[in-house]
C-alpha cells in the first residue's frame, strides 16, 4: 500500500508528489491523458520565466523534478476509489483504472481536473458549475473524507498554472501533516544556518556547505542549458471542437 496515490499528473498533481516525495512519503501519481495545458501556445504569467516558457516543456521538467524527488508514475484512468473498511478510512482507499491491477494507497489526492466521477462512491462532496463538477474542500484541501484530498482546478481554484501548483503545494504539506511524517519545512540552507546557533537541523530541512551548494548549483544549470538547448517538436494539442484540416 503507497502512503500516497495522486489522481492527475497535470500541474497540481505534480506539484503535490514533488512536495511528498521529498517528505519521504512513498508517492504514486496516476495520470490518464494529457495536462489541459499542453493546450497553451506560450505560458508566459508563471514566475521565474521572463519572457514565459514553452508550456509542454514546463511540464516534462516538472514530472522529471517529480521523479528526481522519488515520485512514481503509472499511466491509467482511474475510473473508482473507494475505502477498504467504509467504517474505518485510515484502512486506506482501493482505486481502480482502466486497465491494470487496482492500486492501494493511505491517501489519495484527486489533482484530476476536469474528472471527479471517480469519487462519486466515495461521496466526498460536489458541487456543479455548468458542465463540471468541483471537488468540495477546506483550507489544506480535505474533503468530507478522511484521507482524501483535492488539489487545483478540479478543487475550484482559478484557472491558472501558478495557483493550481501553489494549492497543490499546500495541499501536499496538509497531507504530510495528517501523516504525522516527522516535517518542519522543507528547505535547503547554509551550512550552520541551524546549528551555527546551536539547533539541530530540523526534519525536512537540510544544511549544505559551499562546496555541496555550488555542486548543485552546476548540476541544474547543466540540467537547465541542455533542456532548453533546441525548441520542443510538440505543438499546443488544439480545443477538440476546433475543426482543423
Ligand atoms: C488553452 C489554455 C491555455 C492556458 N494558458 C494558461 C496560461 O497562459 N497561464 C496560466 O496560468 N494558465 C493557463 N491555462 C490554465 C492551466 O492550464 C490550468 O489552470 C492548469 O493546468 C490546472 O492544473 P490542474 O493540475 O488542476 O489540471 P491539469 O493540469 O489539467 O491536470 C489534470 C490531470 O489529471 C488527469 N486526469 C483527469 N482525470 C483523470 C482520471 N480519472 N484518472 C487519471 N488521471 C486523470 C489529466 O490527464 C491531467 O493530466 C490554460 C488553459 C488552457 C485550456
Amino acid at each position: 500500500m503507497r502512503d500516497v496515490c495522486i489522481v492527475g499528473g497535470g500541474v497540481a498533481g505534480l506539484a503535490v508528489s514533488i512536495f511528498t516525495a521529498r517528505a519521504g512519503l512513498d508517492t504514486l501519481v496516476v495520470d490518464g491523458g494529457e495536462s489541459i495545458l499542453a493546450r497553451n501556445a506560450s505560458l508566459e504569467n508563471y514566475p521565474g520565466f521572463p519572457n514565459g516558457v514553452d508550456a509542454r516543456r514546463y511540464l516534462q521538467l516538472t514530472r522529471e523534478q517529480a521523479s528526481e524527488a522519488g515520485a512514481t508514475f503509472e499511466l491509467g484512468h482511474v475510473t473508482s476509489v473507494e475505502a477498504k473498511d467504509a467504517t474505518n478510512f485510515e484502512a486506506g482507499f482501493v482505486l481502480e483504472t482502466e486497465a491494470g491491477e487496482p492500486l492501494e494507497a493511505r491517501r489519495v489526492v484527486a489533482a484530476s481536473w476536469s474528472d471527479s466521477e471517480y469519487l462519486v462512491p466515495l461521496d466526498v462532496g460536489r458541487t456543479q458549475r455548468g458542465s463540471k463538477h468541483f471537488v468540495s474542500v477546506d483550507e489544506g484541501g480535505r474533503t468530507a473524507v478522511d484521507g482524501v484530498y483535492a488539489a487545483g482546478r478540479v478543487a475550484g481554484e482559478p484557472h491558472q498554472t501558478i495557483v493550481a501548483a501553489g494549492h497543490g503545494a499546500k495541499v501536499a504539506l496538509a497531507v504530510i501533516h495528517d501523516s504525522d511524517a516527522n516535517f518542519y519545512h522543507d528547505w535547503v540552507v547554509p551550512e550552520g544556518y541551524f546549528t551555527g546557533r546551536g539547533r539541530e537541523v530540523p526534519p525536512a530541512c537540510e544544511e549544505i556547505d559551499d562546496t555541496e551548494r555550488r555542486r548543485r548549483d552546476e548540476r541544474a544549470r547543466t540540467r537547465l542549458l541542455e533542456a532548453f538547448d533546441e525548441p520542443l517538436e510538440e505543438v499546443p494539442t488544439m480545443h477538440p471542437s476546433v475543426e482543423r484540416e
